[in-house]
């Protein structure tokens, strides 16, 4: 596994995730000492300053371990172990028995990882997926299609539309609100809008004719329109946020616009936590003292699973081979 040519030290994550399957502890110290900042500023954001932040930081990077066998390497890392994170939280909050807040309700605990959800249940992947096939291909299509619609407007340096269609159909806000928010004149909103929705149809159509779904199945005009999983696939992907170096840019007063509005735009008018918790470990002074202790801590309540997971690793690696041997 570990000679396997493809992979490359270019994708630290995807580098870091394959050592720690072959159960490699220096793997997984890199990969705490790598979220914990970000993952932690989340969660105090969430929780407050209490031990809480911690115990469910901890908990989350015992949720990536267990569930480490259902991680989908496509999938980002950060966006995956925030999903575990925020059902962390969540479960963390209904023990204080408090309704959690958030600036506009999306950050329900609704995209968590199977296997993080459910680490007691077992469900098996294949029966998940058999149950929701349709709805995955449902969301696989429209996250192909949005992650086009997205590059084609920052490509074009159309991030004032970009804003307008994020807050469309991430956020849920009508055209009036959003005219408002961004001190745009409604019309124009609305043109953005049916811009975006012909352009969505006919990247569907297009990926409909290269044999990516079937339309009669999923009919286009549904596809489009179909906001529930659009807002859900937008946040699940995290399709429009920011890099980190992008957030470290602006933090420096080093980006250009129109980045510097957009990166103003998603971090403040959209409020998206999770680019927040970046900036929030990027820009505290807080616990350079206190990272190495609680990096310790961490790697010392969590990497006793680490074997465990590679022995079930290498159990599903034979498998894997076999079943690619007979394709
Ligand atoms: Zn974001």
């Amino acid at each position: 596994m570990e000679s396997d040519p493809s992979i490359s030290r270019d994708d630290p994550d995807l580098y870091l995730v394959r050592q720690i399957r072959a159960g490699d502890q220096r793997a997984w110290s890199q990969l705490i000492a790598r979220y914990q900042g970000r993952l932690l500023a989340f969660a105090r954001a969430r929780l407050g300053d209490g031990g809480d932040a911690e115990d469910v930081l901890q908990e989350t990077l015992l949720g990536f371990i267990s569930s480490l066998r259902h991680y989908d390497e496509e999938r980002s890392l950060e966006t995956y172990l925030f999903a575990i994170l925020r059902y962390k939280i969540q479960e963390q909050l209904t023990r204080r028995k408090r309704a959690p807040q958030t600036a506009f309700g999306f950050d329900a605990a609704d995209d968590a990882p199977p296997g993080a959800l459910e680490p007691a249940t077992r469900e098996t992947p294949s029966s998940i997926a058999a149950r929701h096939e349709s709805a995955r291909t449902a969301s696989r299509v429209l996250a192909g299609v949005l992650r086009t619609l997205i590059e084609e407007l920052r490509d074009r340096d159309k991030l004032d539309d970009l804003a307008v269609v994020e807050l469309l159909f991430y956020v849920g806000l009508r055209n009036k609100d959003i005219a408002e928010r961004l001190g745009r004149d409604e019309k124009a909103v609305a043109g953005v809008k049916f811009r975006a929705i012909g352009r969505l149809s006919a990247l569907l159509e297009r990926a409909a004719a290269e044999g990516r779904f079937d339309p009669k199945a999923h009919s286009i005009e549904d596809l489009a329109n179909d906001d529930a999983t659009i807002a859900q696939v937008w946040r699940r992907h995290r399709l429009s946020c920011l890099k980190r170096s992008t957030i470290g840019a602006h933090l420096l007063g080093a980006l250009d616009e129109p980045w510097e509005s957009y990166t103003r735009f998603h971090l403040e008018t959209v409020g998206c936590l999770m680019c927040r918790a970046n900036l929030d470990d990027l820009s505290g002074p807080e616990g350079e003292a206190a990272r190495p202790r609680l990096q310790e801590e961490l790697f010392a309540s969590s990497v006793g699973f680490l074997s465990r997971t590679a022995a079930m690793e290498s159990v599903d690696e034979t498998s894997n081979a076999e079943s690619r041997k007979s394709k």
